[in-house]
């Protein structure tokens, strides 16, 4: 006899900065965690749903009905959506007392033993630990016989295919979310990127979702970058894009084997062009060895669209040293505008939050939910409400209108 079919909900959360119920439909990158978690359900004993809060909102605003149709709520999220974990919980368990609610991600990782207390299971593990959640809690005839993917499911994940082909990252950034929980760099399986690719069918742009492109060797890299090269010739995508560092441009032939293949864009966190003594303090001296603005030429020689985060530390940089971050990249037409501009976190269990905590520079109430770059979580050198002012406006290059306008037109034509 066949078990009764089970409802599993799969939820990747998001607490906007502003605190309101918005939709980001063009989110680069998004979540891919659910996809994966999805591939795990039978498809035969489960009917599965997935919702993507960065893309839909709020669940609770736009979709409530969702929160009383599930048997398993399955969250995940980064550190700052930890209170939408519990905002999931409260809002299905009401609903349906029986609900077993899973929770994992950045957030329960940087408070496992804390998330024991709300949750009915608080993954600390890879996405492959609902195969056990699953097991415990319905039974084994309700896991996939073999893993599938569930783009299929993934109405976000429309001309931008996303796929892992490693985890965490090799080196180890004090303020890093990653060096908190200190997981290994490890690559995953070719089989495994294959079962990604096959599941997600034809897309414009094949994305790597991973931390760090290049951290185990160009070998490696290289056989990555074979594997999509041979779908991109099949026609299944035409571009790639990934997250490397600046070390994937000390070695010009990688920025050549990139565009040989097809890279549209890289994604790297530059943090800052010119604070040296800041990088090393943050254990970021990576980003120093080179001058930054020559590996960024560089790459847009290549044809290669360079994509970056600034972070500012305000408890060391002052509003000037931000300022003229802003300065540099107006009078430089080599440099494209950065994507975004984020305050420095303290993310609890990194050394950066340690530090910041003995010297008691974490600002009082700061929540899990402030702990997402664009709010301010650490005394600043500077009056806070300069640096706010900052926050609001000069990381928007408010005030740098005609100038910034300027630059844009001579990145363009250069
Ligand atoms: S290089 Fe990037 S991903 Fe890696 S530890 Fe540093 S900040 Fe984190």
């Amino acid at each position: 006899m066949n078990p009764p079919r089970k409802k599993i909900l799969i939820v990747n959360c998001y607490f906007p900065e502003m605190r309101e119920p918005i939709k980001r439909r063009n989110e680069v990158p998004d979540a891919l965690a659910p996809v994966l978690l999805g591939g795990w359900v039978s498809t035969e004993h489960c009917e599965v749903k997935l919702y993507n809060e960065v893309h839909s909102g709020f669940i609770e605003v736009f979709q409530p009905d969702l929160l009383s149709w599930p048997d398993m709520l399955v969250m995940t999220g980064l550190t700052a959506t930890f209170d939408r974990l519990l905002h999931l919980t409260a809002y299905a368990r009401t609903a349906n007392p029986r609900v077993v609610t899973v929770a994992g991600g950045h957030a329960v990782r940087c408070l496992p033993v804390y998330s024991q207390e709300f949750f009915d299971y608080a993954c600390t593990g890879n996405v492959e630990e609902i195969r056990e959640v699953i097991e415990e809690a319905l039974g084994p005839a309700y896991l996939a016989e073999e893993f599938r993917p569930r783009y299929d499911l993934a109405y976000w994940i429309k001309r931008l295919g996303y796929a892992e082909a490693t985890r965490n990252c090799n080196f180890k950034c004090s303020f890093c979310s990653l060096t908190g929980v200190g997981r290994k760099y490890s690559a995953q399986s070719a089989d495994y990127l294959e079962s990604q690719m096959d599941a997600m069918g034809r897309r414009l742009i094949f994305f790597f979702n991973d931390n760090q492109l290049l951290g185990d060797g160009k070998a490696p890299f290289r056989a990555r970058i074979g594997q999509v090269q041979r779908r991109r010739e099949a026609g299944q995508f035409r571009y790639w894009s990934g997250f490397v560092t600046d070390t994937f441009f000390w070695d010009e032939q990688n920025i050549r084997l990139a565009r040989e293949t097809g890279c549209l864009s890289l994604f790297v966190g530059v943090e800052s062009f010119d604070d040296s003594m800041w990088l090393k303090s943050v254990n970021k001296k990576q980003n120093s060895r080179m001058n930054q603005v020559e590996l960024i030429r560089r790459c847009v020689e290549e044809g290669i669209i360079f994509q970056y985060g600034l972070v500012y530390d305000p408890t060391i940089q002052t509003l000037e040293q931000m300022y003229h971050q802003l300065d540099l990249i107006c009078e430089h037409p080599e440099i494209p505008a950065p994507n975004f501009i984020f305050m420095s976190i303290p993310f609890p269990g990194t050394p950066f939050f340690h530090d910041r905590y003995e010297k008691g520079l974490i600002l009082p109430n700061t929540k899990m939910r402030d702990l997402e770059g664009s709010t301010l979580s650490l005394q600043p050198i500077d009056p806070v409400e300069d640096v706010v002012h900052f926050i609001r406006n000069g990381r928007n290059f408010r005030g740098y209108r005609s100038r910034f306008l300027r630059h844009q037109a001579k990145f363009l034509w250069h």
